[in-house]
């Protein structure tokens, strides 16, 4: 990646996040849930994978375990079982089933709302906590990923040498009327328009807004 861009200016930016607004009113995740404790495992899940293979696996484990009672029922062996095809599924099914038994002997079997009570449970970190408190209580936290700490600092819209920057940028520069949706669309405008090796730039609704030294031209 080259040098990071300089942090874009308000209008700019209210620009981009009307353009984004406009053709995607209500953004959505792509992690399959039905409630907030698989939201919350499926996050835990997605670390270092994707959606599309934590879905895969998701499918027929949330048939069977959709509560962190079920999920207890079905055992350290059961969960691995349905996981096995994501990467580090032996760590990760240990954490789903004891943050399930943290679930039931601390919060009633209910997914706490703070993101302090959050991340203290095991495999949960602040991103993970920020995408169940931006998804599930529609509260605008900002996880950073690989596709927003790429895009933020290719664009400007939120430069930062880290990620925890990256989320500060986020949070100071983009209007408060987006700030909710801000991370979904940063993710997918990251996943499927401004991508890593070769960003396509002839469909990208933000490009004559964009000073990005990787900008394409045709
Ligand atoms: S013009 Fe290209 S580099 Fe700039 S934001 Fe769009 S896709 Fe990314």
């Amino acid at each position: 990646m080259t040098a990071p861009a300089k942090q874009l200016d308000y209008h700019t930016i209210h620009e981009i996040f009307t353009r984004f607004a406009a053709s995607d009113p209500e953004p959505k995740g792509e992690l399959d849930h039905v409630n907030a404790y698989t939201l919350v495992v499926a996050v835990a899940l997605s670390a270092q994978s994707t959606d599309v293979g934590v879905n895969k696996a998701t499918k027929e484990l949330f048939k069977i375990a959709d509560t962190p009672e079920k999920m207890l029922a079905l055992g350290l062996d059961g969960v691995i079982e349905h996981i096995k095809t994501i990467g580090l599924y032996r760590n990760k099914a240990k954490n789903v089933i004891k943050l399930s038994q943290i679930l039931v002997d601390d919060y009633g079997g209910v997914v706490p709302s703070s993101r302090a009570a959050l991340v203290s449970l095991p495999g949960v970190g602040r991103k993970t906590a920020n995408v169940v408190l931006n998804m599930w209580w529609s509260y605008p936290a900002q996880a950073v990923d690989t596709h927003i700490f790429r895009i933020g600092n290719r664009t400007g819209i939120c430069p930062g040498k880290t990620v925890e920057a990256v989320e500060r940028a986020i949070e100071d520069n983009i209007p408060v009327e987006f700030q909710h949706h801000a991370h979904h669309w940063l993710i997918l405008h990251g996943r499927y328009v401004c991508k890593a090796r070769k960003p396509v730039c002839a469909n990208c609704i933000i490009r004559d807004l964009c000073t990005s030294e990787d900008k394409i031209h045709d």
